[in-house]
């Protein structure tokens, strides 16, 4: 028998992420799916959005057995939770995601030819789906995230929510320049000064 060339990090099949492939077979074609609720991984987050801890996410898995491998398919809705990047009010929202991730078989030809950065591996029988789908959550995050799509954010004088003033709200008056040309004119106004 030849030595195993990698030795196989032991995946704990408690863990809500880890799968058993053993439930549907090595025979390309056969397909398993998988409905189970597991929790959110933690620091799901960017600056101004993030998955609230506690999150349960209904997961929706579809096992396919590959030639190389065991193909992994879900589509998740992640619930949001953040901060308006225009106008900072707290905000709720959720994403769907959408992971496809092939774990190849230990010694197939995919085994042997990419890097274990490119293609997840199977580890025995056990995947886990968690960085996949770490990766696909980080990356489906807003950037910049709004309220609604079409918030107007503050006015950059007062700091005043636009939805809270009126439509004519300016700070014209308040103008330093045009305050320091209605100083210059008051001599003129007022006329000489009182003794
Ligand atoms: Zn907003
Ligand atoms: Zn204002």
């Amino acid at each position: 028998m030849p030595e195993n060339r990698k030795t196989q990090e032991r995946l704990d099949p408690r863990k809500p992420l880890v799968f058993d492939t053993r439930e549907v077979g090595r025979r390309p074609g056969s397909m398993k799916r998988l409905r189970r609720p597991v929790p959110v991984p933690e620091g799901l987050a960017l600056d101004l959005v993030r998955v609230p801890a506690g999150t349960t996410l209904e997961l929706d898995v579809m096992l396919e057995s590959v030639l190389e491998g065991v193909l992994v398919s879900t589509t998740v809705t992640v619930p949001l939770e953040g901060e308006c990047g225009r106008c900072l009010d707290p905000f709720q929202d959720s994403v769907e995601v959408d992971i496809q991730e092939l774990y190849a078989y230990p010694d197939s030809e995919t085994d042997d030819t990419t890097d274990e950065d490119e293609v997840s591996r199977l580890q025995g029988d056990f995947l886990d789906l968690e960085p996949a789908l770490r990766d696909a959550v980080v990356l489906a995050l807003p950037t910049n995230p709004l309220c609604r799509d079409d918030c107007p954010g503050l006015c950059p004088d007062c700091g005043v929510h636009w939805d809270d003033l009126p439509p004519e709200h300016s700070h014209d008056v308040a103008d330093p320049r045009w305050a320091a040309l209605q100083n210059l004119r008051e001599p003129d106004v007022k006329g000489t000064q009182p003794n």
